[in-house]
C-alpha cells in the first residue's frame, strides 16, 4: 500500500530532498567529472558509482516515505470507551495492550501515538519530517538505509570535489575555471559536509536505538524494552530482516516481520 501524508512541511521536506539530490547530480557531472576527468577511465567509473549511490539512496527514501510505518488498524465499527478501557485492563495484566484514546482502539505494546500521523504507530521511533512519514516496526530498514546512502553519497561527491580542484581543467576558459567551477564544486562540498554530518548523527542515534532496543519515544519516556534480552544480531535481524547480509542493503526487500502482534482483535468482540 502506497501511503503519502498531506502535511505542508513534511511534502516540503521531501521536495527540498530531492532537488539537493539533483543538484549534487548536476555539480557532480557538469563541474566536477567533465571538466577535469572527462578523459580518463576514472571519470567514467565516478560518475556511475555516484549515480548508483543515488539510485539506493533514492529508492530507500520513496520506500521510506510511501511505506506503512506500521500503522494500527482501527475498528471497522466504534467501540463503546467504558468497555474499552475495562478490557484493556483485563489485557494489560497479561499482554500489555493498551487504548488510544485519540483513535479509540487497541493497540499492541510498544505503539504509540504519532500526532502528524494522526494513527497508532506499532514500535514508533520518531515523525521524520524528511520522509513525511513516521519511522516505524515497517520502515525503519528503508529509513536507516537512507541515511547510510545519502552518507556515502556524501563523503564521495566530499573527496571528488575536493581532488578536483587540485586537477587542471580540460579546455576550459579562464573565466570558467575560475569563478563558476569553483562556485559549483565549493558549494557541492558545503551540501556533502551539511548532509553528510546530519546523517552521520541520526545514524549513530539509529543504531544506538536498535541496539539498545529501545525506541526514541521510549527513550524519552525513559521506559527500556520490556522484553528478555535479545542479541545485537537477533535486533538488527528484526530491522533489517533474516535475509543473507547483502539483502540488508537492498531497499527493495521488505524484511519479515514477527506477526506477534499481528491485529488479533478477537478479543475486543
Ligand atoms: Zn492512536
Ligand atoms: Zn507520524
Amino acid at each position: 500500500m502506497v501511503l503519502f501524508l498531506k502535511e505542508p512541511c513534511g511534502i516540503f521536506c521531501v521536495f527540498l530532498t530531492y532537488i539537493c539530490v539533483l543538484y549534487a547530480d548536476y555539480c557532480m557531472i557538469n563541474h566536477v567529472v567533465i571538466p577535469t576527468l572527462s578523459n580518463s577511465f576514472w571519470g567514467l567509473s565516478n560518475v556511475l558509482i555516484f549515480n548508483i549511490l543515488i539510485l539506493l539512496l533514492v529508492v530507500s527514501h520513496f520506500q521510506a516515505t510511501t511505506s506503512d510505518p506500521g500503522r494500527v488498524p482501527l475498528p471497522c465499527t466504534s467501540l463503546d470507551f467504558s468497555d474499552m478501557h475495562q478490557a484493556a485492563s483485563q489485557v494489560k495484566d497479561e499482554n500489555k495492550w493498551t487504548v488510544c484514546s485519540r483513535c479509540e482502539t487497541y493497540r499492541p505494546p510498544r505503539a504509540h501515538h504519532c500526532r502528524i500521523c494522526r494513527r497508532c504507530i506499532r514500535k514508533m521511533d520518531h515523525h521524520c519530517p524528511w520522509i513525511n512519514n513516521c519511522v516505524g516496526e515497517r520502515n525503519q530498514k528503508y529509513f536507516v538505509l537512507f541515511l547510510i546512502y545519502t552518507g556515502l553519497t556524501s563523503i564521495h561527491a566530499i573527496v571528488l570535489s575536493s581532488v578536483s580542484l587540485s586537477l587542471p581543467c580540460i579546455d576550459c576558459s579562464e573565466k570558467y575555471a575560475f569563478k563558476t567551477r569553483q562556485f559549483f564544486v565549493i558549494s557541492l562540498i558545503l551540501e556533502g559536509l551539511l548532509f553528510g554530518l546530519f546523517v552521520m548523527v541520526i545514524l549513530c542515534d539509529q543504531f544506538s536505538s536498535i541496539c539498545n532496543d529501545t525506541t526514541a519515544v521510549e527513550y524519552v519516556q525513559k521506559k527500556g524494552s520490556q522484553r528478555n534480552k535479545a542479541s545485537r544480531n537477533e535486533l538488527l535481524m528484526e530491522v533489517f530482516g533474516k535475509g543473507p547480509l547483502y539483502m540488508w542493503f537492498l531497499p527493495c526487500f521488505a524484511p519479515e516481520y514477527s506477526s506477534k502482534y499481528d491485529m488479533d482483535t478477537s478479543f475486543i468482540m
